[in-house]
C-alpha cells in the first residue's frame, strides 16, 4: 500500500485588540479580541504509514512518542518544543483518533516559522494542521466549523487558526464571528528569542488589577470601523492590548521596543497576544521594510520579520 499524506499550512496571528474581563471562578479570563491571522506560517505534514515505511528510515527522521505516533520538527526560532504527548499537535492527533476512532500510524513533520510562545498561536496552527490533515487523510468529512468546535477542545485560539481572515473572538477567544476588513495590512514583527508564559502573563495581569473594579470585555467600535473602511492610519491608533501593561511589567526591554518602533514612524504598535512579539503596523511595503532596519540596527532587538494580513487559515497545500 503506497503511503499517503497531507500538507497543512497554517498562519500566525496578531491580536488587533485584547479586552480582558475578570478572572472568573474557574481562574480564567473572558476576553473579546480582533484575531488578524498574517503570512507567517507553519507546515504540517501527516502521512499515514504504509507497509513500504522503513522502521530504520523512521527512527533517524522521529520522535517516537507513542504506539501510534511520530513526531519530527524542524524550528526557524529558539525557544523549548516539546517532542512528546505535551506537543499540541500530538494532542489533536489523539483528540481526532479517539473521537472517529482511527487506528493507523502517523508521521507528523512540523516545519516552524511561527515563533515559540510568542503570542502568535504557534502550538495552535499545529493543532489546527493535524486536525485539517487528519479529516483530510481520513475522508471524515468534516465541515470547518465542525473541525474548529474539536480545536476548541485543545486551546483557545486553534479555531481561529482554522478560520483565518478577521475576526471577532469572545468567550475564551474561540467562539468566533468574522469581521469584514477591508484592505491589506503591513505588519512588521519584533521577536524576542524568550517566551513569555500566557499564564504568568495573565497572573501579572491579575496583580496589577489588585482592587480594580474590573468591567467586561467590549470590542473597541472604533478600531472596528478602521477595518471596515481599511484604513490602516486609524487602525494602528486603535490597536489595544489589556495585558500590554503586565507582559511589560514581566518584561521591561518590550517598553523599548515598542517605542522604538513608534519614534520610526510605525501607525501604531501593539504586544500580540500575551507577548512578547511586539507587532508594528506599516503604511506600506516599503516602510514596513524601512521599519525592518530602524529596529534592527537599534540594536534592542535580535530579529526582525514582515508579514501581511490577513490571510487565509489553515488549507492543504499538497496531498
Ligand atoms: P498563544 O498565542 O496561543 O498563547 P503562543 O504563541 O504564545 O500561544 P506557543 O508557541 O503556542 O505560544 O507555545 C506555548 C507553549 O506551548 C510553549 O511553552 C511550548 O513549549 C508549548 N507547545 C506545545 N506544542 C507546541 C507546538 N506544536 N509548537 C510550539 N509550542 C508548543
Amino acid at each position: 500500500m503506497a503511503d499517503r499524506s497531507v500538507q497543512v499550512r497554517v498562519p500566525g496571528k496578531v491580536n488587533l485588540q485584547l479586552s480582558v474581563g475578570p478572572k472568573g471562578e474557574d481562574g480564567y479570563h473572558n476576553i473579546a479580541t480582533i484575531f488578524q491571522a498574517v503570512a507567517l506560517y507553519d507546515d504540517v505534514r501527516v502521512k499515514i504509514a504504509g507497509s513500504d515505511s522503513s522502521s530504520t528510515n523512521r527512527e533517524k527522521k522521529f520522535e517516537k512518542v507513542s504506539d501510534k505516533f511520530y513526531l519530527s520538527i524542524r524550528s526557524e526560532h529558539p525557544g523549548f518544543i516539546p517532542v512528546d504527548k505535551n506537543n499540541l499537535a500530538i494532542k489533536a492527533a489523539q483528540l481526532m483518533f479517539k473521537k472517529f476512532n482511527l487506528s493507523e500510524e502517523l508521521e507528523i513533520s512540523i516545519e516552524k516559522n511561527i515563533p515559540v510562545a510568542g503570542g502568535m498561536a504557534g502550538g495552535s496552527a499545529d493543532a489546527a494542521g493535524v486536525i485539517i490533515a487528519v479529516d483530510s487523510l481520513f475522508h471524515l468529512g468534516l465541515s470547518k466549523s465542525e473541525m474548529e468546535e474539536l480545536g476548541s477542545e485543545l486551546g483557545s485560539d486553534v479555531p481561529f487558526s482554522i478560520s483565518g481572515g478577521t475576526a471577532i473572538g469572545t468567550g475564551k477567544g474561540d467562539r468566533l464571528t468574522p469581521v469584514l476588513a477591508r484592505g491589506n495590512y503591513f505588519w512588521v514583527f519584533a521577536l524576542s528569542s524568550n517566551g513569555l508564559s500566557t499564564p504568568a502573563v495573565y497572573g501579572e495581569c491579575d496583580r496589577l488589577r489588585e482592587g480594580m473594579q474590573i468591567s467586561q470585555p467590549q470590542i473597541n467600535e472604533s478600531l472596528m470601523q478602521a477595518l471596515s473602511s481599511g484604513d490602516a492610519k486609524a487602525l494602528g491608533k486603535s490597536l489595544h492590548n489589556d495585558l500590554q501593561l503586565a507582559a511589560c511589567s514581566i518584561r521591561p526591554a518590550l517598553r523599548l521596543i515598542l517605542d522604538v518602533g513608534m519614534d520610526y514612524g510605525a501607525l501604531g504598535a501593539i504586544v500580540s497576544g500575551s507577548g512578547p512579539t511586539v507587532a508594528f503596523l506599516a503604511s506600506d511595503d516599503d516602510h514596513g521594510l524601512d521599519l525592518v532596519v530602524a529596529l534592527t540596527s537599534s540594536g534592542v532587538v535580535g530579529n526582525v520579520v514582515r508579514a501581511g494580513g490577513p490571510v487565509v487559515g489553515a488549507s492543504i497545500i499538497d496531498r
